[in-house]
């Protein structure tokens, strides 16, 4: 059993918001966010990050959940961006994967 923050989401020993489950994916709202709509989109099997991952079809899946998910939380319309941080320099903060879903507002480029 990980002791990982968002493993222990997965478990609901830590509450979330969760806006998607099914058998391999959960989504829930990020808990500082930084868009107003900002939602993490993780594997339940736990990933330390995107590197250790050769699974394409859950990559797929996570990817493809964040455009159905943009969809249903209303803002693909206007845009949105998707966001896997990786690592130290990716500004990577939380050892599991998961994929950023920020909507809401205009986001700039670079992100900086
Ligand atoms: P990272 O910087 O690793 O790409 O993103 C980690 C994200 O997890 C951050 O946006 C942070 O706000 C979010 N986060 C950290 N702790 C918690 C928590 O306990 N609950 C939720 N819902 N989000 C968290
Ligand atoms: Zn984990």
């Amino acid at each position: 059993m990980q002791d990982c923050l968002f493993c222990k989401i997965i478990r609901a020993e830590i509450p979330s918001t969760k806006v998607f489950e099914d058998d391999e994916l959960l989504a829930f709202n990020d808990i500082s966010p930084a868009s107003k709509t900002h939602v993490l989109i993780i594997p339940k099997k736990h990933y330390d990050s995107l590197r250790e991952v050769e699974d394409s079809k859950l990559l797929g899946a996570i990817l493809h959940r964040a455009k159905l998910l943009a969809e249903e939380l209303g803002i693909a319309e206007a845009g949105y961006r998707t966001v896997i941080n990786t690592g130290k320099n990716g500004g990577q903060t939380v050892g599991h994967l998961h994929l950023h879903l920020l909507g809401g507002r205009a986001h700039g480029w670079p992100p900086g």
